[in-house]
């Protein structure tokens, strides 16, 4: 086999960035007596959702798509739902503690996509006002900010409304040297 004439130290030798891909995924369950927040947004709703800290799937899914990026574990590792300086925390304290941990490393955020798979509430009309609240921990203008909801069609667990999921990519960058 010849050298390749490009070797892989080259190519990163050449590189004055790097870029890394996340993905997280989040499920939590709709229950009475919860205020739903989603995104970071108060959204009214009969239910909300359970958890330690005020349940917010979205971001939730959004740090370990950060954390993921940076191979640092995942949201539970950092946050354990057993201590209890984290119960009913707004999730946009985990995502500022996230962004300063990629921060210390030189990564800033590229864009965020996001989905939150709900059958009820619709959630489309509260998202400019997410990306509003994002935005500003992200350091991220509107358009790098993707977010979507759909439902099951009725199937399964959270097409009978038992609970709502999410899941979020997001590309990083940092300048090498
Ligand atoms: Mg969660």
């Amino acid at each position: 086999m010849p050298e390749p004439s490009v070797t892989r130290k080259d190519e990163r030798e050449r590189q004055t960035s790097e870029s890394r891909v996340g993905l997280g995924i989040d499920f939590h369950r709709l229950v009475e007596g919860r205020r739903l927040v989603i995104g970071g947004v108060e959204i009214p709703n009969t239910r909300g959702l359970a958890g330690h800290s005020d349940a917010d799937v979205l971001i939730h899914a959004m740090c370990d798509s950060l954390l993921g990026a940076v191979g640092r574990g995942d949201i539970g590792t950092h946050f354990p739902d057993t201590d209890p300086r984290y119960r009913d925390i707004s999730s946009l304290v985990l995502l500022e503690h996230v962004m300063r941990l990629l921060a210390d490393d030189g990564w800033r955020v590229v864009n965020v996509d996001a989905t939150v798979v709900a059958e009820e509430p619709k959630l489309t009309r509260h998202f400019a006002g997410m990306k509003a609240v994002l935005g500003g921990v992200l350091d991220l203008p509107s358009d790098r900010i993707g977010l979507k909801a759909t439902t099951t069609e009725g199937m399964g667990a959270i097409g009978h409304g038992e609970g709502i999921s999410a899941q979020c990519v997001c590309l990083i960058e940092r300048a090498l040297r």
